[in-house]
């Protein structure tokens, strides 16, 4: 088929590289003239594993190109796919829409022959409605366009496989003949028993938002979790494990820390609220800005507890960061929560070095102020004080023994809960983290033999000790 993929960023570039992979023939477009020159030379404008592999194969196979220009766009398509940003809008926590806009009254008006324009990007619920009426109104007498909606599930350093073989994709459609338009585009992964959800347009609109509003909510249920463990002594990993084996529940996005950052969860949970708001159903999703809220919190813990560690005072201390993005496998550093307390760090004072693998020049694009770099003995050279703030597997492999020869003093903070602790500890390290005791901070174990359920509540004097930090205790 073929298919236009409007807005070629880490979404789109992705989308077309693998639709034209799977046999379509496809065009992709962009505002971004230095994007399109990139991507049509093969080289990815983002760091995204396996992404050059497919790009590469799609631009030879032929069924792949680029252009910044919209007409030729809409001479090409019978199904245009819009992958446009849809950032939180200045000043509100509502979604901007203009890039989406753009792109529907700089289409349609070229349109010459009957298509499927179809939203990837993520929106709140009615826009394909009001998308559908705007473009009735520009298109030229006799063409017939339909409007849908195909919510992205991708997640950044998984983009390829999770476009190829995705969980589910869902569509949301007004009539069959975009329903059997979209089988056609997906037929691989219909044949591959990918499950294939078909609804309305309002419907599949908030399948996106209330999927990303369940997964921050997981993640600021345990940041919560973390919080009280730290009031009590009592340890998050552990609780996250005891918690995940209940199969209702599972061990996915309870992994406590810094909290969630990157262009997507932060401003989607922030719209949703907006939307409800609009829709005369806010207090429905009152919940979203306590989720928002604890999430925002962790940063601040995550400085406060820095500024404890460097002796109550931040000005003249020299900080390592390890980790930029907001994630890792992503050289993705939007609303990234490690750059925040960098940030905040370095407002305090702090001489601050941040390394990361992959992310260091989008990092240094975003927040010039901050040292930021790809050579981890430079960034930890004489530092007095080590935070880890994304947990890229690269950190998890580092020699702590050898580390602790070049840094000031042998003090990390863990606020991604990624190091092995113990082993860092017998390197000789005083490790932090959020939600865990460090051992000397834990409450301590009764000495006789009563069993536990006696101290609750127990005579006074004798310590409270919750069930959960004894079962962390070290053996
Ligand atoms: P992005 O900023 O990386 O890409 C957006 C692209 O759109 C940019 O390259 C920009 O130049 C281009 N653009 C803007 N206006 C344009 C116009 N008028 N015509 C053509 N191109 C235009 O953003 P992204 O991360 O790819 O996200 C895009 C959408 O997909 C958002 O709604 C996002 O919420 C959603 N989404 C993103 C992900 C993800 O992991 N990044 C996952 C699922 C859904």
């Amino acid at each position: 088929m073929r298919l236009t993929v409007i807005g070629t960023g880490y979404l789109g570039a992705v989308h077309a590289a693998c639709m034209a992979d799977i046999g379509h023939d496809v065009l992709g477009i962009d505002v971004d003239a230095e994007k399109i020159k990139a991507l049509a030379e093969g080289r990815p404008p983002f760091h995204e594993p396996g992404f050059a592999d497919v790009l590469t194969r799609a631009l030879a196979s032929g069924r792949l190109r680029f252009t910044t220009d919209l007409r030729a766009a809409a001479a090409h398509g019978e199904v245009h796919f819009v992958c446009v940003g849809t950032p939180q809008r200045a000043g509100s926590k509502a979604a901007d829409l203009r890039h989406v806009d753009a792109v529907v009254d700089g289409l349609a008006p070229h349109l010459r022959t009957d298509c499927l324009v179809v939203g990837k990007s993520t929106v709140p619920v009615g826009t394909t409605a009001r998308l559908s009426a705007r473009i009735a109104g520009l298109v030229p007498a006799g063409v017939r366009v339909e409007t849908a909606w195909n919510p992205e599930f991708l997640r950044e350093g998984f983009a390829v496989e999770d476009t190829l073989r995705p969980d589910r994709i869902v569509v949301g459609v007004t009539g069959p003949d975009a329903d059997a338009t979209l089988r056609e585009v997906y037929a691989p992964m219909l044949a591959a028993a990918v499950p294939y959800i078909s609804t309305d347009p309002n419907t599949a609109e908030l399948v996106k938002v209330a999927a990303n509003s369940f997964l921050a909510t997981k993640i600021s249920f345990i940041n919560a979790m973390a919080e009280i463990c730290d009031a009590t002594g009592a340890d998050v990993v552990t609780l996250a494990d005891a918690l995940g084996h209940d199969t209702r529940i599972g061990r996915r996005f309870l992994r406590a820390g810094l909290g969630f950052g990157g262009g997507c969860l932060p401003k989607d949970i922030r719209a949703f609220a907006a939307r409800a708001q609009e829709l005369g159903v806010g207090p429905v999703v009152d919940l979203l800005e306590r989720v928002d809220e604890i999430n925002e919190r962790q940063r601040t813990r995550t400085v406060a507890l820095a500024r404890q560690m460097a002796g109550g005072e931040l000005t003249g201390r020299r900080i390592a960061v390890l980790g930029a993005t907001f994630k890792p496998d992503s050289d993705d550093v939007r609303d990234s929560p490690a750059l925040a307390v960098a940030s905040a760090l370095h407002r305090e004072g702090a001489e601050v070095r941040v390394h990361d693998p992959v992310g260091a020049a989008n990092a240094r694009l975003a927040h010039p102020h901050l040292l930021c770099g790809s050579d981890l003995a430079l960034a930890c050279a004489d530092a007095d004080l080590v935070l880890l703030l994304t947990e890229w597997d690269h950190y998890r492999d580092v020699d702590p023994a050898r580390l602790a020869r070049v840094v000031a003093k042998p003090l990390v903070l863990d606020a991604r809960n990624g190091l092995p602790h113990e082993v860092w500890r017998a390197a000789g390290w005083t490790v932090k983290a959020l939600g865990r005791p460090a051992p000397s901070d834990r409450l301590p174990v009764p000495q006789s033999a009563e069993p536990l359920r006696t101290t609750i509540g127990s005579p006074a004097g004798r310590p409270h000790v919750p069930s959960a930090a004894v079962t962390a205790l070290p053996s």
